[in-house]
């Protein structure tokens, strides 16, 4: 390989992976949007990394990737070595590397984003696992031994999935329940296959299988196993257990027919779209499975401007909608959902209206509009972010055949963590402790053998952030349990 110029960032431009194209994806393409570099782009990409000292890139990473690392790997060809890099850090990541909100974390705090454009460290991350998983190449774990000691971690999502990972490198046996066939949380049934295809989920399994992790699919804890049965068989348990009450905003007509919850309407269509119904459950919190209306050449609604309502709208366009509108009730600045998600969106057709406060649903049986409200920023809350304030006479009514409501979701805790002493906060997130200072070990919770992570704890967030809580309370329980 050519000995790397700093000034490569110069002669390269930035560049996404080809994408599928527009026309493709207006007619219902749901394969996934960004396809792959090839040897040479991705060498070329990963030789714009400038190195520098401070790499901001892997602060602004919540698992702090050795990023300027593996991409110079990546640049000399070296992939396998690149991966096991990779892995050092990410439990999964090949799907950060398609999922994470790049232009928030990693490559927003790129020194290049300074006029020359980001290093493309999600797209090179993708590169660099699947070429070496394609290729044979397998995290080994040949220099583990085993310890003797048996974890079992609830939920198979990237939280569950990630502390089972490490716990296995550090020699503990892990036994993953899930409630649902597939492993995967969120990523399996509620993130679309236009993000993420379900074979890399797939492929993901068979590498944790390779590495001695053992699944209880179709499981549900507290309903097929107690609790009481986990605490008695293993040495230690971790809760990933997600965050599923989701917000509805009580708003008024929101009974009526064609107004939707977001999961539900994504877990179903994501099941038709792969013809998989196997799964067999409705998704707790929802025991009754919704019956998806046609939106094919209909007016579509969503409320809402986070990365679930971006999903639902850029599915609507892949479902054939007429016109798909997207109301959130603050700026653009201010969207929670990835600026990329955003602007694939509105390549898509979608139309967003922001600065608008939806009041009330209207309809005679069904929905046939949404009311809303102008709004304009005014004092910060408690979280610093400004309130949405209505401008007072400025109602209007957006006519709509199928409203999709996104407004979040809330975590659920299970009765039987009470019971078993898991302290949790007043909005349902499991209590733990950080491990710096306040006498607990990392993740912790107030039950001293079980540890939790993800979205259970943190409320509804990110995969990587899931990841990385999975992966530090993993070491949490290795220094409960080897110590
Ligand atoms: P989950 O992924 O929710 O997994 C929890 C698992 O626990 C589930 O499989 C559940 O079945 C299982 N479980 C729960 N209770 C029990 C029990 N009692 N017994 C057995 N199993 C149980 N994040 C991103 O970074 N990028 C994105 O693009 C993105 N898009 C998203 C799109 C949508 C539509 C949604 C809803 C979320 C999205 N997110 C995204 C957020 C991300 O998916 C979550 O933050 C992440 O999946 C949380 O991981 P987790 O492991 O904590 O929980
Ligand atoms: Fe960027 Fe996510 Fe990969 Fe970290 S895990 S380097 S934030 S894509």
């Amino acid at each position: 390989m050519s000995k790397k110029t700093p000034f490569e960032f110069l002669d390269t431009a930035r560049r996404m992976p080809e994408r599928v194209p527009l026309s493709l994806r207006k007619q219902g393409d749901w394969s996934e949007l960004y396809g792959r570099f090839d040897g040479g782009d991705a060498k070329h990409q990963a030789g714009r990394c400038l190195d520098c000292g401070n790499p901001y890139c892997s602060w602004g990473c919540p698992l702090h990737n050795r990023i300027p690392q593996w991409l110079e790997l990546a640049r000399e060809g070296r992939i396998h070595e690149a991966a096991a890099l990779c892995h050092e850090t990410n439990p999964l990541p090949e799907i950060c590397g398609r999922v994470c909100p790049q232009d928030r974390l990693c490559e927003g705090s790129c020194t290049l984003n300074d006029g020359f454009g980001a290093v493309t460290i999600g797209a090179v991350e993708k590169y660099i696992v699947d070429s070496a998983l394609a290729d044979g190449w397998r995290p080994d774990l040949a220099a583990v031994t085993a310890t003797g000691k048996r974890v079992a971690v609830v939920g198979a999502g990237p939280a569950g999935l990630s502390c089972a990972d490490r716990l296995a490198r550090a020699g503990i046996a892990a036994t993953v329940f899930d409630r649902y066939e597939s492993i995967g949380g969120l990523l399996q049934f509620g993130i679309p296959s236009f993000k993420l295809e379900r074979t890399v989920m797939a492929t993901r399994h068979g590498i944790l299988e390779g590495m001695g992790v053992e699944f209880r699919l179709g499981v549900e804890v507290g309903r097929d196993v107690g609790f009481d049965a986990l605490l008695a068989d293993y040495d230690a348990v971790f809760l990933g257990l997600g965050s599923y009450r989701y917000t509805d905003g009580g708003l008024p007509g929101q009974d009526l027919r064609n107004v939707l919850p977001a999961l539900p309407f994504l877990v179903q269509n994501g099941r038709i779209v792969i013809g998989d119904d196997t799964q067999g459950r409705a998704i707790a919190g929802w025991e009754d499975e919704i019956a998806l209306p046609e939106l094919r050449g209909r007016h579509v609604v969503v409320l809402g401007g986070g990365d679930t309502g971006m999903d639902c709208v850029r599915s609507a366009v892949r479902l054939g909608a007429a016109s798909v509108r997207c109301v959130y009730r603050r700026n653009e600045a201010n969207m929670p959902g990835s600026a990329r998600e955003v602007a694939n969106a509105r390549e898509e057709g979608v139309e967003f209206l922001f600065n608008r406060q939806p009041l009330a649903l209207l309809g005679d049986g069904a929905v046939s509009a949404v009311r809303v409200a102008e709004t304009r920023l005014g004092e910060a809350d408690a979280r610093g972010r400004q309130r949405a304030e209505i401008v007072p006479g400025s109602e209007s009514e957006l006519p709509a055949d199928v409203v999709i409501i996104s407004f979040g979701f809330q975590p659920d805790p299970p009765a039987w963590l009470s019971t078993h002493g898991i302290a949790q906060h007043d909005n349902g997130r499991i209590r733990v402790t950080g491990g710096k200072g306040d006498g607990g070990l990392p993740f912790q919770t107030t039950h001293p053998r079980v540890f939790a992570g993800g979205d259970g704890v943190r409320g509804a967030d990110l995969v990587v952030t899931a990841a990385y809580e999975g992966r530090e309370a993993a070491k949490g329980i290795a220094q409960l349990l080897l110590a």
